[in-house]
């Protein structure tokens, strides 16, 4: 059975499911509603003024309708069978043909009592009656509404199995509904209890899922035999000693972890943790190296273009005076040079290669690529370490982190990985100043903006941006910059620019040829330029403070005294968290809090590890029940077939 033959389902909805990433019937019967509109109906003699109201009853009149230019508004007279009441909607002109006299239809909206009217935000065909109605809704998207998704989804209800991926024993213990009834139960609530039921159900199965997904990761790695390396240590330490700074108890910490790793029998499956600006990179550099030392070729890999530039430099400036082979390849390599690279990776001409994610979706061979680093929370899914297994190796892995987690999620989050954290800063770093100002006070933050080009200095400005409004906002900025700042020269620099573009951006920012660089979040990982010595961020409240933070680490990376300067009339207490702390460990923790883990899915992002119902934090007694039963399961051979073969179908690595 495919999407298509399910009812209701044709070319046109197919694609617009497609944009919700729902391509097959399960996909379709698990995407969940995000929330319930419970409809009851409200006793309209007990209600205030603009309270919500949900009531039901009939029309007295046919609807009347005013248009002005592209809007409309509806009105008419309705009676409830004990009251008569005036109806208000706006834009649902598409609507009228249907709301004649005499039919019976739901209201859901705010009563205006001093006008006896509803202001009405919805109109459903049907009556409540004494029932309560409980309706699902669903993200929706432009074209398919959260209505018809729940029809589809109830027309795949035939063709749900009910399969268990949670053994028999767990089923009885907790007394919970089986699979299938607990998926229709969420999109077709028969009762509250029965809601509460199936979904303690699939949020510990889903739970269940992923942790023994972790289990099995972690042995798979621990069981995979590692690539054959002799090393010689002296030549490590020869280079670690003519860096142009002493590396950190941490990081010296973090590269003997990953030594260890690389000359093991096992592969490495590493996440190395640091706060921004920790100095994760040159650790990265020093692992290449060895790598580069047992003759394997190594790759590391960046999330952005802008940084995997910024690393090529970098890691020619390390090894200027090493024979190193080293390229960069991204999505603006020419076509030519891609060949060239592709060739020389093959032959194994090319010892270290540099880039974006392309260099592990296209079709590239290396000839023993024996180490891959992926820089700043890009990681791989199951499915990517595929295609590099398909390539006939099967690499050290070693993935890099800036968003620090708090140690009990790490433990469950990266249960499958090996952790290096380095705590502590680079000596001789001043600690970021922050302070929050109010939009009114926008003057001294300009004065302050002034005083830091005075010294030469430059400036980092960031926009939040709504997904197709950036240019306006931006160039807006931009505009008010230039005439407050008219001997500086003010760059910009936003997530649509073609790579050439915020390459050249990026290069005069980094000359000083530009002083102000007005930015999206484009700029938040990695990015490095010394004399940058503020950061200002304006609408401050719409960032998660980890982004906050992160935004933060772009300034401070020297021995310069750097400003972070926060502009926002909102959410004050939140903002001023960041005024009292540099510690992203900390900052994270409160995000956490405040925020739940949706950041912390950011991180863990590859598809194959996100979660369609859990929260964990909200839901974390629930993971550390599944955790345990896992465990156990695992040990007295109860894991369920279903739940095995479902793994190797997607991890099939050997
Ligand atoms: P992050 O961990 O955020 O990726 P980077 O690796 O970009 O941080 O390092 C930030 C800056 O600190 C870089 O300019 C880097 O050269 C410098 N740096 C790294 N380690 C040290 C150290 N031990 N002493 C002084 N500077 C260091
Ligand atoms: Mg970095």
């Amino acid at each position: 059975m495919n999407l298509i033959d399910i009812k209701g389902v044709g070319d046109k909805t197919l694609s617009l499911l497609n944009k919700l990433n729902i391509y097959d019937i399960e996909d379709l019967y698990e995407y969940y509603p995000y929330r319930y509109e419970v409809l009851k109906r409200s006793n309209i003699n007990t209600l205030n003024q603009d309270d919500r109201v949900v009531i039901d009853g009939y029309l007295e009149e046919n609807a009347k309708i005013f248009r002005y230019g592209k809007k409309n508004r509806m009105t008419f007279r309705f009676n409830t069978g004990s009251n008569l009441l005036n109806v208000v909607i706006f834009n649902r002109g598409f609507l009228k043909d249907k709301l004649t006299i005499g039919t019976n239809i739901t209201i859901i909206g705010k009563y205006d009592k001093l006008h006896n009217t509803i202001i009405a935000s919805d109109i459903r065909f049907s009556s409540l009656g004494d029932t309560t109605k409980i309706e699902p809704i669903y993200h929706e998207t432009s074209g398919i509404t959260s209505k018809k998704l729940n029809e589809y989804i109830i027309n795949t209800f035939p063709y749900i199995e009910n399969t268990s991926y949670i053994p028999e024993y767990l089923e009885n213990k907790y007394n919970f509904l089986d699979r299938k009834t607990s998926i229709m139960e969420l999109h077709n609530v028969t009762s509250t209890s029965n809601y509460k039921k199936a979904l303690s159900r699939l949020k510990f199965e889903e739970f269940f899922e992923f942790m023994y997904k972790m289990n099995y990761l972690k042995n798979e790695s621990k069981n995979r035999i590692g690539l054959e390396r002799h090393i010689n240590k002296e030549e490590v330490d020869k280079l670690i000693n003519s860096l142009p700074f002493q590396l950190t108890t941490d990081q010296l910490k973090s590269i003997d972890e990953i030594y260890n790793d690389l000359i093991s029998k096992n592969r490495m499956n590493r996440l190395l943790q640091g706060d921004v600006g920790s100095g994760k990179t040159i650790v990265s550099f020093i692992a290449l190296y060895i790598n580069y030392l047992s003759n394997y070729q190594g790759a590391l890999m960046a999330p952005t273009e802008i940084l995997a530039n910024q690393h090529y430099i970098n890691i020619k400036k390390i090894f200027k005076d090493y024979n190193i082979n080293i390229e960069l390849i991204t999505g603006s390599t020419k076509q030519k040079d891609k060949k060239r690279i592709y060739e020389e990776l093959e032959t194994g001409k090319i010892d270290i290669i540099v880039g974006t994610v392309a260099l592990i979706q296209e079709k590239i061979k290396y000839k023993n690529l024996g180490l891959v680093i992926t820089d700043e929370q890009h990681r791989f899914g199951v499915l990517q370490r595929k295609e590099l297994k398909n390539k006939g190796i099967t690499p050290d892995i070693l993935y890099m982190s800036a968003t620090p987690i708090p140690r009990t999620y790490a433990l469950t989050l990266y249960g499958d990985m090996d952790v290096s954290s380095i705590k502590s800063m680079p000596k001789g770093r001043i600690p970021v100043e922050t302070s929050l100002y109010k939009m009114k006070d926008i003057k001294e933050v300009l004065t302050r903006m002034l005083n830091e080009l005075k010294q030469n200095h430059q400036i980092y400005v960031i926009s939040p941006l709504i997904e197709g409004e950036d240019e306006l906002n931006i160039e807006e900025l931009n505009e008010n910059l230039h005439k407050a700042f008219k001997n500086y020269n003010i760059g910009i620099l936003h997530g649509r620019m073609d790579n050439l573009e915020k390459d050249k951006v990026m290069t005069e920012f980094k000359e000083n040829k530009i002083q102000i660089l007005i930015s999206t979040t484009v700029i938040e990982v990695g990015v490095d330029v010394e004399n940058a010595s503020m950061i200002v961020i304006f609408d401050a409240h719409k960032f998660g403070l980890s982004q906050l933070h992160q935004l933060r680490g772009r300034v401070g990376r020297s021995s310069i005294k750097s400003y972070c300067i926060l502009v926002s009339d909102e959410e004050k207490e939140r903002l001023n968290i960041l005024t009292t702390t540099t510690d992203g460990y900390k900052i994270s923790e409160e995000d956490f809090k405040l925020r739940g883990s949706g950041d912390l899915l950011g991180i863990r992002q590859s598809g194959d590890m996100s979660f369609k119902l859990v929260d964990i934090k909200k839901d974390y007694n629930i993971l550390l029940l599944a955790k345990e039963e896992v465990e156990y399961s695992i040990k007295n051979n109860l894991i369920t077939k279903e739940l095995q073969s479902k793994l190797t179908q997607v991890d099939n690595l050997d």
